[in-house]
């Protein structure tokens, strides 16, 4: 691995920062002044971070956003941007191998996804026809004002610059378009319990957001936010967690514990809808 590298705060371009914690020898830090939650110093790029990772996952994904089950979720829930279909075009941004736009194509949608991972885009464009581009989104070219609706399902801490990212999103939505973010929530009940759990701090993420700095990034790019939830709490499962706790009793405790975080805001994972005003 190269040297790592030392970046600036992406959403409000300071470099003061706090220390968090340190997870597989990677430092994250908290910006003193807007709160954005990033690794750094942090290697060059994705690959670096973990090359592995995107070998593995392309396999995991695909078996898992075609599966039957993923497929109605996918229906399911893009029923929720059916409000926003006029030009009828939607972008997601991370697609895999393409099993969201896959169910997207059939609810009618003119699915169009990116991919950085080629492998990834090409399995879904060989395999079912789909309209993948392999690349990154601040090099691909698009025609601005053009998508009803760009997705982001657990993408945005992956990027390098998530801020450009919002931005060029912000250009690619037509007026009152919405993008749809969903992203681990550093600012989580089980983190307060937990500082330290691993499993939150992927070696392939850069960024870790909360809904605030969430909120904060899309409010400067010019979007209103619609809604915003939070959901999921858990133990974790190896050792340095509870283990005084026996599994039923644990899972009784995560029963109670997942509502009461969804409503104080509080889960592990937050989705967020925003609109581009029409006077942008
Ligand atoms: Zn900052």
């Amino acid at each position: 691995m190269g040297q790592p590298v030392y970046v600036k705060c992406n959403l409000c371009h300071r470099n003061k920062t706090h220390p968090l914690v340190e997870i597989y020898g990677f430092s994250w830090v908290r910006c003193q002044h807007c709160g954005l939650i990033y690794l750094n110093p942090r290697p060059k790029s994705i690959e670096e971070l973990n090359p592995a990772v995107m070998e593995t996952g392309v396999d995991y994904f695909t078996r898992k956003g075609y599966s039957p089950d993923k497929q109605n979720y996918y229906k399911k829930y893009l029923k929720k941007f059916e409000e926003y279909r006029e030009t009828n075009r939607l972008l997601e941004i991370g697609c895999a191998s393409g099993g969201f736009l896959y169910a997207a194509r059939d609810c009618g949608w003119q699915a169009k996804g990116i991919e950085y991972f080629e492998p990834a885009a090409r399995y879904g464009r060989d395999r079912y026809n789909l309209d993948i581009i392999a690349g990154s989104l601040l090099e691909i070219d698009l025609p601005r004002e053009y998508f009803d609706l760009v997705i982001m399902n657990m993408v945005i801490e992956h990027l390098e610059d998530p801020i450009g990212a919002l931005s060029k999103i912000h250009q690619l939505l037509r007026p009152k378009g919405a993008v749809y973010i969903h992203t681990p929530n550093y600012d989580s009940l089980t983190l307060k319990l937990f500082p330290a759990y691993k499993k939150f701090f992927p070696k392939d993420h850069f960024y870790f957001f909360t809904v605030k700095t969430l909120e904060r990034a899309l409010k400067k790019i010019g979007f209103q936010i619609v809604w915003k939830k939070t959901r999921g709490f858990e133990f974790p499962k190896k050792k340095g967690g509870a283990p005084f706790l026996k599994r039923q009793p644990l899972r009784l405790l995560k029963n109670l514990a997942s509502p009461a975080v969804s409503i104080l805001g509080k889960g592990d994972r937050v989705r967020v809808l925003a609109e581009k005003g029409r006077a942008s």
